[in-house]
């Protein structure tokens, strides 16, 4: 069992993050969380892209704040997400809006 402060801080950095304090206080045993941010591969590919689900998986405070630090959210990515992924990409442009129509200049994106 962790104790009133760990379970304090992990409150706070769960709201933080943009969970809503009836989640904190009332979690569901399962949940569904949604991608905010890509995971890439070795080589720099995108495995699962922003919006990708994970179903079932524990809704615990642990898990999902361990979730959270990796962009994970049992809310669906969108424009008035405050997510640090979702903020960052509604001020830049996506990647995948950058790519030219001819191929005559590839813009390589630094990441
Ligand atoms: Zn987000």
């Amino acid at each position: 069992m962790p104790g009133i402060m760990e379970r304090n801080q992990q409150k706070v950095e769960l709201a933080q993050l943009g969970y809503s304090l009836k989640y904190i206080d009332d979690w569901p045993p399962k949940t569904t969380l949604y991608r905010h941010k890509p995971s890439y591969n070795v080589e720099g590919m995108i495995v699962e892209d922003i919006g990708t689900t994970a179903p079932n998986v524990p809704g615990n405070p642990d898990y999902v704040l361990s979730k959270a630090r990796i962009g994970m959210f049992p809310w669906p990515p969108s424009a008035t997400c405050t997510c640090k992924w979702c903020v960052g990409q509604n001020g830049e442009k996506k990647t995948k809006d950058v790519v030219p129509e001819d191929n005559s200049s590839v813009i390589i994106i630094e990441v």
